[in-house]
């Protein structure tokens, strides 16, 4: 499944919840579910950190449907095959 249809997906299944939520709390659940990623990623549970990431994904887009942005296309738009700093790949940049 493509990003894109797994924001379909998420649309179909929470829109009417979410955009009743509206941005600013769903961003706050976005939020809280990557405390809760960084919670998980202390511990050497890697199951409860696969749900982690799968709740964060799942209020990112979320966010991005009531924002109408399309994900993927944003993502790709950015991120196409080189690094957006310095056109490289992989990335040449020095941190
Ligand atoms: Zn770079």
């Amino acid at each position: 499944m493509e990003i894109h249809k797994f924001q379909e997906m998420m649309k179909h299944l929470y829109f009417e919840r979410d955009s009743a939520r509206g941005v600013q709390d769903t961003f706050s659940w976005l939020v809280d579910e990557v405390a809760e990623l960084g919670e998980e990623l202390k511990g050497t549970d890697k199951e409860a950190a696969e749900k982690e990431f799968a709740d964060v994904i799942a209020w990112l887009a979320s966010l991005a449907n009531i924002m109408e942005i399309d994900l993927e296309k944003a993502a790709l738009n950015k991120y196409n095959h080189k690094c957006p700093k310095c056109q490289s790949s992989p990335c040449q940049c020095t941190f």
